[in-house]
Order: C-alpha cells, then sequence, then structure tokens
C-alpha cells in the first residue's frame, strides 16, 4: 500500500491563514498544511476537501488513476464536489468513479451534479457512482484478482487484483446537520490494512471499538485537531489522541509494528518542532503533506514500525521524528523534569509496569510519603505497580514495557552488597537482552559538589559509572534540564 498525504491539516489549514498566533506562525515558516485528505496506491481517495485539486498539482500527483473517493462526512473540509466538475474537463472524464460517503455528503454531491452538469449520477453516461457509506456495511470496489472466487467476500489477496475491501465505521462526530460521521477500516489489493480515523472525538462507540478489535493495521491515520487545547468540536486532542492509540493498542487494532500517523492537526497545536517531540513520546508521527509512505502488508505484528522512507514530494517541511526506541535511558537532576518525560515515553500503552526501586513510604519521613505520592497521582491508573530490587527477571521476562524509577535508587540500595559488582554486570546484560520497551530514569551523578562522606563519593563514582554502562547500551538516552528533555543519542 503507497500512501500520498496530499494534506494533513485542519478545516482552515495549518497555520490558520488569518492567524498570526505562535503555533501559526511556525508553520507559516517550516511548511503549511491543507485540509486532510490521503490518496492509497493512485487509485482511492480518502477524503475530499476542496484542497485536494491543487494539492495534487502542488506535489505533481496526477489524480487519473483514481477509481474510488472514500468521504467521512458532509463537513465542507472533507467535502469538495466542484472537483467532480473538473474531472469533467479532463481526459479521463468518461472513466468510472465510485463516490462513497455518508447519504448527507452523497445529497451535497448529487445537488452540486445536477445544478452544474444537469444530470443525475451514474444517468445519461454519467461515469459516476454515488454508494452509501453505512456504518457496519462492507464495500467491495474494484475488481478480484484471479485467484479470488467469485463472490467471495474475504480478505482482499496479494494476487493483482485492484480490489478495495472498505469496511465504514461509526465515529464520534457529526450531528443533525449532516448525520453521522464515518471513519474507514480499508483493506488494499496487497493486503495491507489501513485505518482512517478521521474526524472523530473519544471515546468510539462501543461498536466501532468491537469492529476494528484484532485487526492489526499496518498504518493509523488519526486525527489530532486540538493540541492542547481541547473543546473544539468532536475533535481530539493531545491526551484523548493518547488514550485512544493505547485503547486501540489493547485491543489489538495496533500493533508494534503499526505506524501511527497524527493527521488533522490545527493551530491548536504546539509549533511543529514540539508536536513532533510529543507525538514521537507515543510511537506516533506527524510528517509533512506531500510526504508518500510504502506500506507493506503485515507491518503491525513487527516488533516496531520500519524505518519510515518517508520522500517528501516536495522540500521536506519538517524533519521526521524519531522511531519508537526499546531502551530509553533518562538522566537529571533532582526536580528536572526526568521522570515525568519518561512517563510521557509511555501514555499510549495500554499496560505498563511501574517499577519502584526506591523505599516505600513507611509513615516515617513525611516529605519522602509526599514525593512518592506525586509521582502516584501522575500516572495513569491502569499501570500496576511492582516494588522491587530484582530487575533482572523483569528485564529477561516478556510482558508490558517498564517504567523503572530509578537506577540511581537502586545503585544506592545495592551500593554495599559484597556482590555489587556482579549485580551490575546483571543489569547490563538483562537491559542489553531485553525485549520490553523499557525506560529508565537515573540521576545525573556528580553534578552537585563532591561528597563529604567516603560513601556519598563511593554512590556517585558508582552511579555514574552504571549510566555509563546503560547509555552505552541504550537506543536512546536524555538528559532533563529544568524541565526540558535534550535527546543526547541518537542526536
Ligand atoms: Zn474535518
Ligand atoms: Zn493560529
Ligand atoms: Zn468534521
Amino acid at each position: 500500500m503507497r500512501l500520498t498525504l496530499l494534506g494533513t491539516g485542519s478545516a482552515d489549514g495549518w497555520p490558520n491563514p488569518w492567524c498570526e498566533c505562535a503555533s501559526c506562525g511556525w508553520a507559516r515558516v517550516h511548511g503549511p498544511r491543507g485540509q486532510t485528505a490521503v490518496l492509497v496506491d493512485g487509485r482511492l481517495l480518502l477524503d475530499f476537501g476542496p484542497d485536494v485539486p491543487r494539492a495534487a498539482a502542488r506535489f505533481g500527483v496526477s489524480l487519473a488513476g483514481l477509481r474510488h473517493v472514500l468521504i467521512g462526512h458532509a463537513h465542507p473540509d472533507h467535502l469538495g464536489p466542484d472537483a467532480l466538475m473538473w474531472r469533467s474537463w479532463s481526459s479521463v472524464a468518461q472513466e468510472p468513479l465510485d463516490i462513497v460517503a455518508p447519504p448527507a455528503a452523497l445529497d451535497v454531491c448529487r445537488t452540486f451534479l445536477r445544478r452544474w452538469e444537469g444530470r443525475e449520477p451514474g444517468t445519461d453516461g454519467s461515469p459516476l457512482r454515488l454508494l452509501p457509506a453505512v456504518a457496519g456495511g462492507p464495500l467491495e470496489l474494484g475488481e478480484p484478482g484471479e485467484a479470488d472466487e467469485p463472490g467471495e467476500a474475504g480478505e482482499a489477496g496479494s494476487d493483482g487484483g485492484s480490489r478495495y475491501l472498505v469496511r465504514p465505521v461509526a465515529a464520534r462526530h457529526g450531528g443533525a446537520d449532516i448525520g453521522p460521521a464515518v471513519l474507514y477500516d480499508v483493506t488494499a489489493p496487497d493486503g495491507a490494512r489501513l485505518l482512517y480515523g478521521c474526524d472523530t472525538a473519544a471515546p468510539l462507540p462501543p461498536e466501532t471499538l468491537a469492529a476494528l478489535t484484532g485487526r492489526a493495521f499496518d498504518v493509523v491515520l488519526l486525527e489530532e485537531n486540538n493540541g492542547d487545547r481541547p473543546g473544539f468540536g468532536e475533535h481530539l486532542d493531545l491526551p484523548s489522541f493518547t488514550g485512544l492509540v493505547a485503547q486501540l493498542r489493547g485491543l489489538g487494532a495496533v500493533g508494534p509494528g503499526t505506524r501511527v500517523l497524527a493527521v488533522h492537526l490545527s493551530h491548536r497545536n504546539p509549533p511543529g518542532d514540539e508536536l513532533a517531540r510529543r507525538l514521537a513520546e507515543l510511537g506516533a508521527q506527524a510528517p509533512p503533506d506531500g510526504t508518500v509512505l510504502d506500506i507493506p502488508a503485515g507491518s503491525a505484528s513487527a516488533p516496531m514500525p520500519a524505518p519510515m522512507r518517508a520522500a517528501p514530494l516536495s522540500a521536506p517541511a519538517a524533519a521526521p521524528s524519531p522511531e519508537t526506541a526499546r531502551r530509553i535511558l533518562i538522566t537529571g537532576g533532582t526536580r528536572s523534569g526526568k521522570s515525568a518525560h519518561a512517563e510521557h515515553q509511555l501514555l499510549a500503552e495500554p499496560d505498563v509496569v511501574y517499577v519502584a526501586t526506591g523505599r516505600p513510604a513507611d509513615g516515617s519521613d513525611a516529605d519522602w510519603a509526599a514525593r512518592i505520592q506525586t509521582h502516584r497521582d501522575r500516572r495513569p491508573g491502569r499501570w500496576a505497580t511492582v516494588e522491587t530490587l530484582d530487575l533482572e527477571p523483569l528485564l529477561r521476562s516478556p510482558g508490558p514495557p517498564l517504567l523503572i524509577d530509578s537506577i540511581s535508587l537502586w545503585v544506592a540500595a545495592r551500593l554495599e552488597e559484597p556482590d555489587f559488582a556482579q549485580s551490575v554486570a546483571g543489569l547490563v546484560d538483562a537491559w542489553r537482552a531485553t525485549r520490553r520497551r523499557v525506560v529508565a530514569v537515573t540521576d545525573e551523578a556528580g553534578s552537585g559538589p563532591v561528597a563529604p562522606t567516603p560513601l556519598g563519593r563511593r554512590f556517585v563514582d558508582r552511579l555514574g559509572e552504571v549510566n555509563a554502562r546503560l547509555a552505552a547500551e541504550s537506543d536512546e538516552v536524555w538528559l532533563a534540564v529544568a524541565g526540558v528533555p535534550v535527546r543526547l543519542r541518537p542526536r
């Protein structure tokens, strides 16, 4: 499946052309985003806003091969029927074209075509076919391959056919004026599976969650209109986007290798570089308009998303954000924001085991108890907590991601044991070999004055060594300073 992102922006685009907020200023300089629309294999188009024809022209993409258009709902940024008139003046005016949309959107197309073409779609030689999209009613578009049995309603094969299997599912979006909106579950002829989740708020309707369970999509495009400013329309913001990605992971709709892309982005988001960082923490990305992505069938079950070979058709607007890493070490001083940054890395995971290596609150130290409570309040309730110094067995066994807080407390607890060196060697080996995602927090040794006691000096020395050995075996190393996480490696 080849995706061409014709647009990744909100209804008003990003920047909003009238707006002078900081987020719009960034987008104006680093690359604007038009209304969200995605071309699949040059044959199938997801959403059909008025920006589509211009975006295709700007990125050097021909729409001549387009045979199926899927529209999520009748809001005007998803539905620009005037493009059908421009098509009727082209060299492919008589080639068939399916328009799949909820009834209210089909009505808009029908009214437009009556007005400007003077005929009903499908009559008087019109090559257009209007097909209602109804949640739960699967559609087969295009021709099956040779190996397919006639009338077989199974998954698409990889036998050269051009058949797309399309399942509309209910969105949490729409209303009395436009009727229900739908999202699309699309299986391409090569078997690759895509979820197009645009537009919707959370939570998704129960029947949609049931329909998506176990689908193991290879790519998920999910709207994230509202960023840090919730409350505009029925849209996702960063926290609800995060929660929905976690839920889809929990349901098996998103696998470890699924590429999760945020679309329908507006200036309610933080500036693009900050957004890229925040999305990367969730294993998600927001590639620029014009990006071309090849998504192989079966990607969802890969250990993590394949490196993104995004080919922007225009000059790259924003660097692709980093991939999800398996071993992440986050160091920093006290109250530097290192624990919060560690937690953000795993917020989009359905299950996380929080491994506390510090001594539990026993009532003897009110300040210590308050610190532990602050950390606990910040973590999602669904996370499990394990209090242990036995990190090796956890790292060596399969299971949900681990958040280890912290390596420094582990060193402090183990320092005076006679087999300390062996414990460190075991920890580093298990860290290197682990098959789990693991984020570990540690303290940056030696930023303060030299410790006055021999034990204090020994602690700083050993902690520095352990940090360096773990960092050498980490996919990513971060330093938190004054609440700002800085990635040290890879640079
Ligand atoms: Zn929209
Ligand atoms: Zn703005
Ligand atoms: Zn909408």
